[in-house]
């Protein structure tokens, strides 16, 4: 029998974050600039209102993303003991399975789940899943707006970066109306979207340019040129000094390329594949990662393979090939 899937109404969300003080916030693994910045403003919003949030985060945050962190937040690392706060929030993840090692805390505790995926199997005792929503971070404004709590500088810097990283500044296909007039309004509250604009893109690091530069250099297009891709292999990454925290944004050459409808990027990693695709115009590229045990939006999406990277590399390139 099919589930019901409801989200859970406002004044729901609003009484749950009313009765308690300590909350538990957590996004997904390899946090994106969404999934921080929407942690980070949620976090400084419930300050805000007198409550005390705690982030587990699984890896360092990247320097492009600092500017949403500020030293009054409280950041844990997420693969050690978590506290025994009974109160979890969890932003920016579709499912449990996102969460790495703090999957295994949720099962005692009361879990609120707020996404944007329309994938997410509203894993929370609490659930706002707005696929619509272009960004984690414009459902949390939103919620602050609808709710009346008071944005202050810091949140709206968040806030607004979080929006501005998973629309690329408003190029993607998910920039609309509501998009823009959130980030005004986070502008009016004290965001520097200039700032903002250089910390996401104008901070590369050389050897990540050098990584870029060997991944480039080996594009291929097939179907019939709709589909591009490359990789970038561990020893890549071993020569040129850097991690696959610095392929940030790589995709987007790939589908970039004129002609192509979707660009692929793989990354051989520690113990993975990992697979990120970028559509443009039609291809729902999250039943593609889907088929590969990932997900994501229908134009950005991602999932991690087990096996040899050529043999992955042909196994999805097949796939894709079949619907473009
Ligand atoms: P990226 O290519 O930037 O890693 O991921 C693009 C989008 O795909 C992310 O916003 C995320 O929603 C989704 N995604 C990436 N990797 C995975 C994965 O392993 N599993 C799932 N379910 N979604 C993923
Ligand atoms: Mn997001």
């Amino acid at each position: 029998m099919q589930e019901t899937r409801l989200n859970n109404k406002i004044a729901e969300i609003a009484d749950f974050i009313a009765a308690e003080e300590e909350f538990l916030l957590l996004g997904h693994e390899d946090a994106d600039g969404d999934c921080i910045g929407s942690l980070a403003g949620l976090a400084y919003l419930l300050k805000g209102l007198g409550k005390n949030p705690v982030i587990a985060i699984y890896q360092p945050v990247p320097e492009m993303f600092q500017l949403a962190i500020a030293d009054e937040l409280q950041l844990l690392d997420a693969s050690e003991q978590l506290p025994e706060i009974a109160s979890v929030i969890v932003l920016d993840s579709s499912g449990q399975d996102r969460l790495g090692p703090a999957a295994d805390i949720l099962e005692s505790r009361t879990v609120l789940n707020i996404d944007h995926h329309e994938d997410n199997d509203f894993f929370g005792d609490l659930n706002y899943v707005r696929p619509e929503a272009a960004a984690a971070g414009l459902i949390i404004y939103d919620l602050a707006v609808s709710l009346g709590w008071k944005i202050n500088e810091k949140a709206a810097r968040a806030l607004a970066l979080a929006i501005l990283s998973d629309t690329g500044f408003f190029r993607y296909s998910n920039t609309d109306t509501q998009t823009l007039a959130a980030v005004q309004e986070l502008m009016d509250l004290g965001a520097d979207i200039h700032r903002i604009n250089r910390a996401l893109y104008g901070q590369n690091k050389p050897e990540a340019m050098r990584l870029l530069g060997r991944g480039l250099s080996r594009i291929e297009v097939c179907g019939q040129g709709k589909v591009a891709y490359f990789y970038l292999d561990r020893e890549d990454y071993r020569t040129t000094g850097t991690t696959s925290r610095d392929n940030e944004g790589f995709v987007n050459f790939a589908r970039n390329i004129s002609g192509v409808e979707v660009g692929i990027f793989f990354s051989e990693e520690s113990d993975c594949i990992k697979v990120s695709f970028r559509s443009n115009d039609y291809l729902r590229v999250n039943d593609i990662a889907a088929s590969f045990g990932g997900g994501g939006h229908p134009r950005a999406a991602g999932c991690k393979v087990a096996g040899d990277l050529e043999r992955v590399i042909n196994e999805v390139i097949n796939e894709v090939e079949k619907h473009v």
